[in-house]
This record gives structure tokens, C-alpha cells and sequence, in this order.
């Protein structure tokens, strides 16, 4: 029922939640467009406007998001001015809406922090999400956060800057959600964090399959659908190894208190074991959509279009441990999470560097590790580097890592 239409029905007297989505275009983005539009449908309490969607090069996206929502965004963030006829022809139809269109990292700063915006949503992918990120965090929003490589760059700047500002910090990963989720109704700490990993496309693969991989196969993940960078960090596990970093940030305990096994269906998202060894999981299909709402509308619980699990079949949950040898790349998260300081960052840039090099078919599936390995060891850490420093070290990280390939 649309309620616009009805006209015996009283004007809506909800209010307003302004949720600015960076990085909108994306699997995560989608997604969350998808739950805000649901959201207006469910929620008695607020209504929920997409004020603000940012999408990086993709006007197509943008212009039709911005078509199909009931209010069009009051603001639409790209990064750069593009001379084609599509683009020019997108942009015009999206000022047409009456949105303001901005250009580049700033403007995406500014949205992050405008004042008229309640909830930002950090779904830009990689370290180019991080500025943006910790603006919304400086100017106290609540942050659904999405761009895990924000807290393996810049932990220690997000979780002073959060502390400083009272910004509310929600987990969108499915595994930090599933571990908030399970310590809502604890008082005592949690005495393990244990994050579930799906063992992406080659869990069961030879080190020698591993080493002939292409993009092709790595990118074909068995259970979730993402975007190509997680994907690849998915298959290498470097991506559990970004989440143990991730964890350790968010919920404050050491490496020594988190551990990682491998759950092939997906569906326990993370459990976390309490000092008398009672450990309670998060279970629910594999879809974004449930951590992204809850995101969004913590502390309530309400009506998701995720689907619900098919009880009527038999379903298996099965838990085997990682394999260090086959996944060296896990080990380095523990390692990171247990240095701190400068190794966040060096570890992040170097992979993406290696993983878009990977996608470019210039270094081969097994490079991606040994490569973020070797310049990790390289690097002289730092125990307290100032954000400068931390933002320096990403792109000397980038550059050791290419000319490991002499590229
Ligand atoms: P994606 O590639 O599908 O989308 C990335 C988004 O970032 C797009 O909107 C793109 O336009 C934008 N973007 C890319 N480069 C940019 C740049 N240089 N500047 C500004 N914007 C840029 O990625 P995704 O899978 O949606 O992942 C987004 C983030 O969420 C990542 O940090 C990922 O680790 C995290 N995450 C994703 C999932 C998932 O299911 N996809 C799950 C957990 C966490
Ligand atoms: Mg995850």
C-alpha cells in the first residue's frame, strides 16, 4: 500500500531519521537502500530519508536510485568530473530530482559530518572510506560501519576520536554484528570472541590449486555476494585476518581473546564464550540486510526483508579449524592485532595493492599473502604513529609492495 496515495489516512507525524549512505553504489550500499526503503514500510516510530548517497564514478547507479526512492537524496557525492555523454546525461537527471551533486574526498567529508544527518552508513570499500569515516565519528554520529579497513588502518585515531565525541560505533560485518548481538543481554565480559569464517572459494584446495588460482575462481565466493575486494580477501582469508584487527578495535579485548574457525554455510555469524565457557551464537542466513538494520535501528528489533530460515528442510552447521599452512594470511591479523600501532596500515595498503594487482592478472593468487607478509616484516613499526604517519605509511606500503614484483 503506498501511504502517499491513501488519502483517509492522518499525515504521517513519524520523525525523521537522515541516514547518509557513503559508498551507496556497492553490495553493501544497495543493500542498505534496499532496508532503508523497507524501513518506511515497518517502522511506526521513525521515517527513514536517504538524505545523502556518494558512488564514486557510478552515475548510472546514483541517477536511478535516486529516480526509485520515494524522496530523492538531498545530496549526491562523486569523485570526480567525468566527460561523457552518460555521465553528463545521469548527472543532469539527478540535479533534475533536485539533489546537489559534490565532488571528491572533501565533499564527502562534508556529508559525513553535515548536521541535518543522523546515521552515516561507511560502505566505501578500502582505505579511500577512511577520512569520510572518521569525520562522522568526530562529529558524533552513529557510524554503521561497514569499512573495516577504517579500524585495521586507524584503530587506536577512530576509538580515541569515538571516545571524544560520544559517536555511537555499530558493526555492519556480519561477525562483529553476530558478537554485539550475543553480548546485549551480558553484563559480564566476554572471556573469547570467536569469529566465524565461510573459508571462501578454496577452502578445500591444495596450496598447489591455490598457486595457478584465477581471478575467475577466487572471485566466485560459495555463499556471499560482494563486492570484488572483500571477495579476494575472502579467498586468501585476509579478510578474517582484517576482522580479527577489526574486533579488536571494536570490542576492545586482545588478540590473544579472539580466535577464528571455519563454518562453511554461513550461518552461525560469530559466537562469543563467557568466563564459565557458555558460548552464544548468532545464527540467521547470509544476507547483509539483517546487520545493516540493525545497524540502523539499534536497540530495536523490527521486520527484515532477510529471509527467514526454512525450517522444513534439514540443515547442517558444521565448524572445523582454520588451516594455517593452506591460509597464512589469517596468521597476520594476530600478528597486527597484537602489534598495533603502524602495522595496520602497512598490512591494509599492501594488500590492496596486491589484491588489485591480483585482479589485473599482474601477480599470481599466492602473491597476495607472501607479498603483504614481506612488507610487513620491511617496515619499521611504529608504536603511536600520528594519523600523517599512519596515512604516509599507506602509500610507502602500496609502492614496497609493487616493486616487490618489480612493477
Ligand atoms: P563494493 O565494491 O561493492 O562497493 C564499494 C563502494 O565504494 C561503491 O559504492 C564504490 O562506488 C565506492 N568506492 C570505491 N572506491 C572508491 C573511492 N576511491 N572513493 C570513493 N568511493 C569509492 O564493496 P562492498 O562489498 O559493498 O564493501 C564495502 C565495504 O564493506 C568494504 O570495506 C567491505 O570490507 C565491507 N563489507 C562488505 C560486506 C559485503 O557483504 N559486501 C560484508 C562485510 C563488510
Ligand atoms: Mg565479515
Amino acid at each position: 500500500m503506498n501511504l502517499k496515495q491513501d488519502k483517509h489516512l492522518p499525515e504521517d507525524t513519524r520523525s525523521c531519521k537522515n541516514v547518509a549512505v557513503l559508498g551507496a553504489t556497492g553490495s553493501i550500499g544497495t543493500a542498505t537502500v534496499d532496508v532503508v526503503t523497507q524501513l518506511n514500510r515497518v517502522d511506526p516510530e521513525f521515517r527513514w530519508h536517504l538524505c545523502a548517497a556518494s558512488g564514486h564514478k557510478n552515475t548510472g547507479l546514483l541517477a536511478k536510485m535516486a529516480k526509485d526512492l520515494e524522496v530523492p537524496p538531498d545530496r549526491v557525492v562523486l569523485s570526480d568530473h567525468q566527460n561523457s555523454n552518460a555521465v553528463e546525461e545521469d548527472v543532469a537527471q539527478i540535479r533534475e530530482l533536485g539533489s546537489r551533486i559534490d565532488y571528491g574526498p572533501e565533499a564527502l567529508v562534508s556529508v559525513a559530518s553535515d548536521a541535518s544527518v543522523d546515521i552515516v552508513v561507511a560502505a566505501i570499500v578500502g582505505r579511500a572510506g577512511l577520512e569520510s569515516t572518521l569525520a562522522a565519528v568526530e562529529a558524533g554520529k552513529r557510524v554503521a560501519l561497514a569499512n573495516k579497513e577504517t579500524l585495521v588502518v586507524a584503530g587506536p585515531v577512530v576509538s580515541q576520536a569515538c571516545q571524544r565525541s560520544d559517536a555511537e560505533l555499530l558493526p555492519v560485518d556480519s561477525e562483529h554484528s553476530a558478537i554485539f548481538q550475543c553480548i546485549q543481554s551480558a553484563p559480564s565480559p566476554p572471556k573469547k570472541l570467536i569469529l566465524t569464517a565461510s573459508g571462501g572459494p578454496f577452502r578445500t584446495w591444495t596450496q598447489a590449486q591455490m598457486e595457478t588460482a584465477t581471478p575467475e575462481s577466487a572471485l566466485a565466493h560459495p555463499t556471499w555476494q560482494m563486492g570484488p575486494k572483500i571477495t579476494i580477501d575472502s579467498a586468501t582469508m585476509i579478510n578474517k585476518a582484517l576482522e580479527v584487527i577489526e574486533a579488536r578495535w571494536l570490542f576492545g579485548l586482545p588478540a590473544e581473546a579472539i580466535e577464528v574457525v571455519v563454518h562453511p554455510q554461513s550461518i552461525i555469524h560469530s559466537m562469543v564464550e563467557f568466563e564459565d565457557s557458555s558460548v552464544i551464537a548468532q545464527l540467521s542466513p547470509p544476507d547483509m540486510r539483517l546487520p545493516i538494520q540493525y545497524a540502523l535501528t539499534y536497540p530495536r528489533r523490527l521486520p527484515c526483508p532477510s529471509p527467514d530460515f526454512d525450517r522444513t528442510q534439514p540443515w547442517e552447521l558444521t565448524l572445523e579449524p582454520a588451516d594455517p599452512e593452506r591460509f597464512p594470511g589469517l596468521q597476520l591479523g594476530f600478528e597486527v592485532a597484537a602489534t598495533g600501532g603502524t602495522a595496520g596500515a602497512v598490512l591494509n595498503a599492501a594488500n590492496e595493492e596486491a589484491v588489485a594487482l591480483f585482479l589485473a592478472e599482474k601477480i599470481r593468487f599466492t602473491d597476495i599473502v607472501t607479498g603483504c607478509r614481506d612488507v610487513l616484516r620491511n617496515h619499521c613499526h611504529e608504536s603511536n604513529p600520528s594519523l600523517d604517519r599512519l596515512l604516509e605509511l599507506d602509500r610507502w606500503s602500496r609502492q614496497e609492495l609493487r616493486s616487490r614484483f618489480n612493477l
